[in-house]
C-alpha cells in the first residue's frame, strides 16, 4: 500500500497512547473494574497497532473484539464510550434487542453501521475505525441451548448476521439509515477494522460457569450461585460458557476478548458519587453556581444515599435517580430565593424530606 501515513496522519504510532495510559485516562472516569479496564487498554492499543501493522507487514494480527459481562450499572457502556472519546474516534451504540435479520420487523443489522457513520459525520474512513458497543448482546441468545431441537431464529438468525459485521466484510449501507431501496445509492463500509464490544449481564451465566466448575451438574450446591459469591464466579468465565448459554461457537470465536465487570459494592459506590471528574454530586455543584449558591452534602448523607443505592440492585444508576428525587425540590424552590450562599444537604434532606440548610450572604451597604 501506498502512502497510508498521510491519510492516517491523525493516527500514528507515535501517537499512540500505552495501555497504561489508556487505563490512567479510564480511572478518571470510572471507578474500580480494574480487570476489564485493563483488558480494554491492551485491546485497544493492540487493536490500533494491527491497524498500522496490516498496512506494512505481511504478518496479519486477528482483530480483537471485546465481550464485556457484567451486572447491570456497573459500568459496561462508560467504559466503551469513555475508550472512545480518549480516542477521539466515533463511537456508536446499539441495543441488540432490536435487531432482526434482514427482512424481518425491527432494525437490519446493518443499520449498526449507519449509526457509526452518522457519529463519524458521514466520514467515511473515521466510520471504518470506529468503535461500536453492542448492549444486551445476551438477549439474542439461543433460548433453547440444544441446537439440534428447534431452529430459533430471532436470536440465532441475527447472530448470524452479526457475525459477519464483526469478523470484517464490506456491507453495504443506505446512509440515511432505515429500509434499503433498489433506487437507493448505498455506501459501501469495511467493517474489518471497526473494533466491536459486545455487553450484556448474561442472567443465569454463573451457574453454567459453576457446573463447568464443579464438572457437571450433580451435586451443585446453591451457595456457589448466591450473590456473595456470584462476581467471583463471574471472574473464571471461559469461552465455552457463552456458547452454553446460546451463542454460535463462531461468534464467540469473534470476540476473544473477555472480561468482566463486579458488582459495586458501598464503597465504590460512594466513591462514583463523589470522585469522577463528572460525578453527580460535581455536576450539581456545577448547577448550584449558576445561582452562585455553594452546594454541600454532608457525609452521612451521602452515605444513606449509597445505602439506598444498593437496596435497588441497578448498580450505581441508581445513585442518579435517588439523587434526583432528594433535589428536584431544593432546585425548584432555590433560585427564586435571594441572597442564598450555601446550601447543605444533611441526612435528614433524605430520610425525613426536611429542608436544607440554608446561609445567606451578608448584605452589604
Ligand atoms: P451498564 O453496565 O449497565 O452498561 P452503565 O455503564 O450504563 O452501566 O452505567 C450507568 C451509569 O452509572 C453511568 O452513566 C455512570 O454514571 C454510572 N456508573 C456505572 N458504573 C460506574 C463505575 N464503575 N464508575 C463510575 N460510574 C459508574
Amino acid at each position: 500500500a501506498t502512502n497510508h501515513k498521510n491519510k492516517n496522519s491523525d493516527f500514528s504510532s507515535k501517537q499512540l497512547l500505552k495501555p497504561k495510559e489508556i487505563k490512567a485516562e479510564l480511572d478518571k472516569y470510572i471507578i474500580d473494574q480494574n480487570h476489564a479496564k485493563k483488558t480494554l487498554s491492551v485491546a485497544v492499543y493492540n487493536h490500533y497497532k494491527r491497524i498500522l501493522n496490516n498496512i506494512s507487514s505481511d504478518v496479519n494480527i486477528d482483530k480483537s473484539n471485546i465481550l464485556l459481562v457484567g451486572p447491570t450499572g456497573t459500568g459496561k457502556t462508560l467504559l466503551a464510550k469513555t475508550l472512545a472519546s480518549i480516542l477521539q474516534i466515533p463511537f456508536a451504540i446499539v441495543d441488540a434487542t432490536v435487531l432482526t435479520e434482514a427482512g424481518y420487523v425491527g432494525e437490519d443489522v446493518e443499520n449498526v453501521l449507519v449509526r457509526l457513520y452518522h457519529e463519524a459525520n458521514y466520514d467515511l474512513d473515521k466510520t471504518q475505525r470506529g468503535i461500536i458497543y453492542i448492549d444486551e448482546i445476551d438477549k439474542i441468545a439461543r433460548k433453547n441451548s440444544n441446537p439440534s431441537i428447534t431452529r430459533d431464529v430471532s436470536g440465532e438468525g441475527v447472530q448470524q448476521s452479526l457475525l459477519k459485521i464483526i469478523e470484517g466484510t464490506v456491507a453495504n449501507i443506505p446512509p440515511q439509515g432505515g429500509r434499503k431501496h433498489p433506487e437507493q445509492p448505498l455506501v459501501k463500509v469495511d467493517t474489518s477494522n471497526i473494533l466491536f464490544i459486545c455487553g450484556g449481564t448474561f442472567d443465569g451465566i454463573e451457574d453454567v460457569i459453576g457446573r463447568r466448575i464443579k464438572g457437571g451438574g450433580i451435586g451443585f450446591d446453591r451457595e456457589s450461585t448466591s450473590s456473595i459469591n456470584k462476581y467471583a464466579t463471574l471472574s473464571h468465565i471461559k469461552v465455552e460458557d457463552i456458547i452454553k448459554y446460546g451463542f454460535l461457537p463462531e461468534l464467540v470465536g469473534r470476540l476473544p476478548i473477555i472480561s468482566y465487570l463486579n458488582y459495586l459494592n458501598p464503597e465504590a459506590l460512594y466513591r462514583i458519587l463523589i470522585e469522577p471528574i463528572n460525578s453527580l454530586i460535581n455536576q450539581y455543584t456545577e448547577l448550584f453556581k449558576f445561582d452562585n449558591v455553594k452546594l454541600i452534602f454532608k457525609e452521612d448523607a451521602l452515605k444513606y444515599i449509597v445505602e439506598l443505592a444498593v437496596k435497588r440492585r441497578t448498580g450505581a444508576r441508581a445513585l442518579r435517580s435517588i439523587l434526583e428525587e432528594v433535589m428536584i425540590d431544593i432546585m425548584y424552590e432555590l433560585p427564586s430565593d435571594k441572597n442564598v450562599e450555601c446550601c447543605t444537604i444533611t441526612k435528614e434532606v433524605i430520610t425525613e424530606k426536611s429542608s436544607p440548610e440554608i446561609t445567606f450572604y451578608k448584605k452589604t451597604a
